[in-house]
């Protein structure tokens, strides 16, 4: 991996390693308001407790995910990504991360599912939007309006927009999904604050955080299949990336 590439006509260096997440590397650079991200070949499941690594899962991820950021700014949404470096190396915009994990929930799958008893891939409607606090030491909770008030967290203003803005990526990682057969059942998003205090999205776009399933087949084509130990995570990760890859041709 090299540790420099090019910018806007700029060079930008890698420099310390920032934060180590459980399947990412964030690294600063030399200019304060880009970070450096590397995409790891590591799966994790139970908040870190169970890991493994998965050699091409890096570059599956970091592919999937710019195009969907590209779809997302091609249709007016903000977010942190800036560039690719290699095949599993990216910039980032630099941002405060909100220690929130927003998750919006279209088919009724996983924790909502052994939460109410509710019936596995029952559409959900209105479509169920939560807040978790980000700790793996506390397994991530859940968070509703006033814990994350009262804590501090995110202001009101924030909130209403973290709901409507998460609304938006819904809409439109949906539509992108249905015209490659694939139901968006879940997925888990991240924002940070600008230094302007603007709230934009970061983290990554994967199936690694969102549930995917083939329209057809009902297949798991997301981290499911890892989680639940039912064969090689990444032949739904290759399948989600040449369908998204033949929509662009
Ligand atoms: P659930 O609450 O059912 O476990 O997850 C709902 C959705 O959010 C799933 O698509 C899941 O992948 C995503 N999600 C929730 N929490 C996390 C997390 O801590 N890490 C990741 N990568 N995804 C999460």
């Amino acid at each position: 991996m090299s540790s420099a590439t090019e910018y806007e006509d700029k060079t930008v260096t890698r420099g310390e390693l920032k934060y180590q997440g459980k399947a990412k590397q964030v690294y600063f650079t030399d200019n304060p308001t880009i970070l450096w991200v590397h995409y790891m070949d590591q799966a994790t499941a139970l908040n870190g407790k169970v890991h493994e690594n998965i050699p091409e899962k890096g570059q599956l991820n970091s592919a999937i995910s710019h195009i969907l950021f590209e779809h997302l700014t091609r249709q007016g949404i903000e977010n942190h990504y800036l560039s690719s470096v290699s095949e599993t190396d990216e910039l980032d915009l630099a941002l405060d991360i909100l220690p929130i994990e927003v998750v919006t929930r279209n088919y009724a799958s996983g924790h909502f599912v052994s939460k109410f008893n509710a019936t596995p891939m029952q559409k959900l409607t209105p479509v169920v939007q939560e807040f978790y606090y980000k700790s793996d030491e506390l397994d991530d909770p859940f968070m509703n309006d006033s814990q994350i008030l009262a804590l501090g967290f995110a202001t009101l203003s924030e909130l209403t927009k973290l709901r409507a803005y998460a609304q938006e990526v819904n809409q439109a990682l949906t539509e992108i999904f249905d015209e490659i057969n694939i139901n968006l059942v879940d997925f888990k998003l991240e924002y940070g604050r600008d230094s302007e205090g603007k709230l934009i999205l970061a983290d990554e776009l994967s199936p690694d955080n969102m549930r995917l399933v083939d329209q057809k087949t009902g297949k798991s084509l997301d981290k499911d299949v890892f989680r639940k130990h039912a064969g090689d995570v990444t032949v739904g990760y290759r399948d989600v990336l040449s369908r998204l890859e033949n929509l662009e041709k």
